[in-house]
């Protein structure tokens, strides 16, 4: 390792040479340590990123961020099966899936974020169940997986910190957009997670990361094979973000929509909750998808994922009154001042809005309100009639939220 040289790794890179194992160990282990400066890791950056990974690099920039930090040992515990989206705006199918999974004799252990930008984040919706502890010690989580089948916590500092560094990087640097590079920054993490079988959602369209859907599968294929590389059970679900998934955007409105589906309710979010759940009970279980779904719907119908998720919310300290009702009200409606059809749902602005409105933080440090939401009331091409309700706003100023009604009104396109 001593006689590798940073300039050399980024003059072979910008000649499009494939970098060995070795090479690439170096360039993560010295940054991580600080003793790669920014300026070269950047430069480095953006030779991969304009001339690609081969398969082997990939693995092996994989190999060198997950293994820069700790790695959970579940093996204790049987098999266990994890979810991943790539985020999006009204997605609050982890809450849902974890409880259906466990109800159907397979363990889920989620280590989630919370939302940035326009996407929400799990953690922020569980933790609007007041008093919900999202950083209970591992030990306790794994007690927890035993008893229950499922649980949700924080992501540590300590998964893949090597990837936390490069990714911050990347952010400043225009260099998030590449294959091999998201790829292997989402991958290190969830090896890191110690799960044995991983389900992929990966999202396209304009609330996501991916913009088209052939990228997304061009990636949900890459992880897969990066997850079958390091002994994994993988499956994936290419999901369309054009539009919000649920009804519902704001955290406390997302747990509630997830409580109502639990309770019956069908739609774009019951059945993305179904498919996905099931893809993790058929690896889990090795099941076909058909026996799986069935798992599922019976989970959900017969209530026993409803009663699984009180448990769940209960054990990490977490308030069960929305499972009561949801006792916020909206402060403003806003009705359609056109007649048509829904020709497009300008869905990043629509989450934009909300984090705006309180739900959501610019900073991973600003402060959110828990009850800050909207209600939407419609999907792309449905038939609206001018005068109908499109959204309620939930927030307790509504002088601010009038401020928004134009914003609102025109994320949605009607011809
Ligand atoms: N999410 C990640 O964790 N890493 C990426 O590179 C992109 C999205």
């Amino acid at each position: 390792m001593e006689n590798l040289d940073i300039l050399q790794i980024i003059n072979k890179k910008s000649l499009n040479k494939e970098l060995n194992e070795n090479e690439i160990n170096f360039f993560v282990k010295e940054y991580a340590l600080n003793k790669i400066p920014d300026y070269q890791a950047s430069a480095l950056l953006m030779a991969i990123k304009i001339n690609g990974m081969t398969k082997k690099e990939t693995f092996a920039l994989t190999k060198a961020m997950l293994y820069s930090g700790e790695i959970l040992n579940l093996n204790d515990i049987g098999t266990v099966v994890d979810k991943h989206s790539t985020g999006g705006v009204s997605d609050s199918t982890s809450i849902a899936i974890a409880p259906i999974c466990a109800c159907c004799g397979v363990k889920m252990l989620k280590l989630s974020g919370r939302g940035l930008g326009h996407t929400g984040g799990t953690i922020d919706k569980l933790e609007a169940f007041d008093g919900y502890d999202v950083d209970i010690p591992m030990t306790k989580a794994k007690k927890l997986l035993k008893t229950n089948g499922a649980c949700i916590i924080s992501s540590s500092k300590n998964l893949a910190p090597a990837d936390k560094k490069l990714y911050a990087l990347r952010d400043v640097t225009s260099c998030v957009e590449s294959l091999p590079l998201i790829a292997s920054s989402i991958m290190s993490k969830k090896l890191a997670s110690g799960s044995h079988a991983i389900v992929l959602d990966v999202k396209y369209g304009d609330g996501a990361f991916m913009k088209t859907k052939s990228s997304a599968k061009k990636l949900a294929k890459l992880m897969c094979e990066i997850g079958k590389n390091f002994g994994k059970k993988m499956d994936f679900v290419i999901s369309n973000m054009n539009q919000p998934l649920g009804n519902n955007i704001g955290n406390k409105l997302e747990a509630f929509e997830v409580i109502e589906i639990l309770n019956g309710k069908k739609g774009k979010l019951y059945e993305s909750i179904v498919n996905l759940s099931a893809r993790c009970v058929k690896l889990g279980l090795g099941i076909n998808i058909n026996q799986a779904k069935e798992k599922v719907t019976y989970a959900i119908k017969s209530k026993n994922a409803l009663t699984k998720l009180k448990t769940m919310i209960k054990a990490q300290g977490g308030s069960l009154d929305l499972f009561d009702g949801l006792k916020i009200k909206p402060v403003l409606k806003i009705t359609s001042t056109k007649q048509g059809k829904i020709t497009k749902i300008y869905c990043q602005e629509l989450g934009s809005i909300v984090g705006k409105l309180g739900a959501g933080r610019s900073n991973l440090t600003d402060k959110i309100d828990y009850n800050v939401g909207i209600k939407t009331y419609f999907k792309q091409d449905q038939k609206i009639q001018k005068g109908q309700l499109l959204y309620e706003i939930f927030m307790s100023n509504k002088s601010e939220a009038k401020k928004h009604v134009k914003d609102l009104l025109n994320c949605i396109e009607i011809k």
